[in-house]
């Protein structure tokens, strides 16, 4: 079966891992990085792929409006706001 999926999904899920390091004070509970990854998803264009179901989804290349850098932008801003009100119920941070 042929899948849609957003490639720059899994961009933003190693973008997340690889800040997470840098924001300490940040929750990171699976509510609060779900909502930093959708977050930045909902702020970034979407590179859709259809994909056979059950193979590996080949690296996609993003073209440079929407490259590395725009990417780790919208989750550092995704870090900084959920920190400030995370829907887990900790109490809020600055980072
Ligand atoms: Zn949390």
């Amino acid at each position: 079966m042929i899948k849609l999926k957003n490639a720059v999904e899994d961009h933003v899920v190693d973008s997340y891992q690889s800040l997470r390091p840098h924001f300490p004070e940040f929750c990171g509970c699976e509510m609060c990085r779900a909502d930093v990854v959708v977050y930045a998803l909902n702020r970034l264009p979407p590179r859709y792929v259809a994909t056979l179901e059950g193979t590996v989804v080949t690296e996609v290349n993003l073209d440079k409006q929407q490259g590395r850098a725009s990417i780790d932008v919208a989750v550092m801003d995704g870090f900084r706001r959920v920190a400030m009100s995370p829907r887990c119920g900790k109490a809020p941070v600055g980072v």
